[in-house]
């Protein structure tokens, strides 16, 4: 799945990976895992990520590597945060030999709704999982914990991850579009209406057997 951020690419990626019993690798969480564990890959990359900039392709190729080499992922998967750039495009084509195409779905946005959206995204301090909006109570409405504004979810963060989005992520936009299985969705609808189209474009393209890549976050 493609988008800039605030496009909807987790919520939708989590919807599509949970209807058809496959894994959501979103590289965002991925990465907020590893800086909250306090890993060294985390001490590494805590800070490229406060800045909004972009992770080294080498090493996001690596943990996507990995990650889609578990059993889990044979079957096949959301990709949610990957590829971010061209490079990381070419390498995902090679991790891809031998299996069914990719399907790409690109969820297009409006800048100004973007801005709205990131702007009210709160995510949970214990589990890190995206709370839609601030809620009444306050707290994640999976386990309890508190709620909070990401640390790269701020005013000028936003600007360089939008930039950063033009200049390095958009041009995977012209990277698939030529192929059979690449499809734009309206991504300026409510969630459900979402959903429904992103479900139609996969059953179109891939008969139900896919391997969908959402480009912004994997676990
Ligand atoms: P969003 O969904 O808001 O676009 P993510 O949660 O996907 O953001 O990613 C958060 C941050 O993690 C990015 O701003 C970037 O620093 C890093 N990151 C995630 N995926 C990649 C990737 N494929 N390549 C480089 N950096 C990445």
């Amino acid at each position: 799945m493609l988008g800039p951020p605030g496009a909807g690419k987790g919520t939708q990626a989590e919807r599509v990976a949970r209807a058809r019993g496959i894994p959501r690798v979103s590289t965002g969480d991925i990465l907020r895992e590893a800086v909250h564990d306090g890993t060294v890959m985390g001490g590494n990359v805590k800070a490229i990520m406060d800045r909004g900039e972009l992770v080294g392709d080498d090493v996001m190729i690596g943990i996507v590597t990995e990650r889609l080499s578990r059993p889990d992922a044979e079957l096949g998967f959301v990709l949610d945060g990957f590829p971010r750039t061209v490079a990381q495009a070419s390498a995902l084509d090679t991790l891809m030999a031998g299996r069914d195409p990719l399907i790409v779905l690109d969820i297009v946005v409006p800048e100004s709704e973007l801005a709205r959206r990131l702007g009210m995204r709160m995510i949970c301090e214990d589990c890190g999982v995206n709370a839609d909006g601030p809620t009444p109570v306050g707290r994640c409405i999976r386990c309890g914990g508190r709620l909070m504004q990401r640390a790269d979810d701020n005013t000028l963060v936003m600007l360089e991850r939008f930039k950063i989005y033009q200049r390095a992520t958009k041009p995977l936009v012209d990277f698939y579009h030529a192929r059979p299985t690449f499809r734009s969705i309206n991504g300026a609808q409510t969630a459900d209406s979402v959903a429904a189209d992103l479900a139609a474009a996969i059953e179109a393209l891939g008969n139900g057997k896919v391997n969908a890549v959402s480009g912004g976050n994997a676990r």
